[in-house]
């Protein structure tokens, strides 16, 4: 990439991370944000070997996929990377679907490499990534950084082990032995102790299975329900993802006489 390319790419993740919540170094949550961005942002566990996620522009909507089967880190940098590709690359009816190899960086295409970089600027940038180095980690100079200050350091952005190693070795803040050093301790100590160890967010390294759909989507849904277009079983299904049931929406559902309650009616009628 050219280092005009990664500059403008810095500047456009410098201005998607000023609207965003920042605790004293990282973004507190990228998934809230997402609203804020006007994205319609679909969480769904789609299981472990499916994609990890999408960008598509669809009318005037940008909806980004997620996949909850992946652990939360993983997640995070998934939709850094989806938010990338909607501000760099999303124009016109367009989509990116994204697995393993174009989230990890070992895809040679471009845009997936643009994507990436963006991701880390967003999540990472470099000055928010030297003052916390200077402020909270104070053995640095000395002794370098240890799993546990990775650990730190991925608390503190709401990053996976890989990516704040990587990031870190781009900053020039680890060299090529020190992250081959520091990949041994993670195997050898896992990177869920190394969290649990410095008191720090364990369930980064966790797939939550969370389950978010945008909520204009149950009001498709009922509509269709009520204008006869679905059958009920599938709106139960939809409901579902919501974890809802009938009786939650009953009050939006619109009533159809029972066919029997009509005939009775009428005989008694014809009665009086
Ligand atoms: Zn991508």
């Amino acid at each position: 990439m050219l280092s005009s390319r990664k500059r403008e790419i810095r500047i456009q993740a410098d201005s998607v991370r000023e609207k965003c919540k920042v605790s004293r170094y990282g973004i507190i949550d990228l998934f809230k944000e997402c609203d804020r961005m006007g994205y319609k942002l679909i969480r769904y566990p789609l299981g472990e070997d499916a994609d990890l996620g999408f960008a598509l522009k669809k009318d005037d909507d940008i909806i980004i996929y997620i996949n909850t089967s992946i652990r939360l880190s993983r997640q995070i940098f998934t939709l850094a990377h989806e938010i990338g590709h909607v501000i760099l690359h999303l124009n016109g009816e367009q989509s990116f679907i994204d697995n393993n190899a174009t989230i990890s960086g070992s895809s040679v295409d471009e845009k997936e490499q643009e994507a990436n970089y963006f991701a880390a600027c967003l999540l990472m940038p470099s000055d928010d990534v030297e003052r916390f180095i200077d402020l909270e980690l104070p053995d640095f100079e000395k002794n370098g950084l240890s799993g546990m200050d990775i650990a730190r350091i991925m608390s503190e952005f709401n990053v996976s082990y890989d990516v704040a190693l990587n990031r870190l070795e781009s900053l020039g803040k680890i060299d090529s032995n020190q992250k081959i050093r520091l990949e041994t301790e993670r195997t050898e100590k896992r990177v869920g102790n190394l969290l649990k160890s410095i008191g720090g967010n364990s369930r980064l390294n966790i797939a939550g299975n969370e389950i978010v759909i945008p909520y204009e989507y149950i009001d498709y849904v009922i509509y269709n329900y009520n204008h006869n277009a679905i059958p009920k079983n599938t709106l139960e299904k939809v409901l579902e993802c919501y974890q809802l049931t009938m009786e939650d929406i009953s009050d939006r559902l619109v009533e159809f006489p029972k066919e029997d309650d009509d005939l009775d009616d009428l005989i008694g009628g014809l009665e009086d």
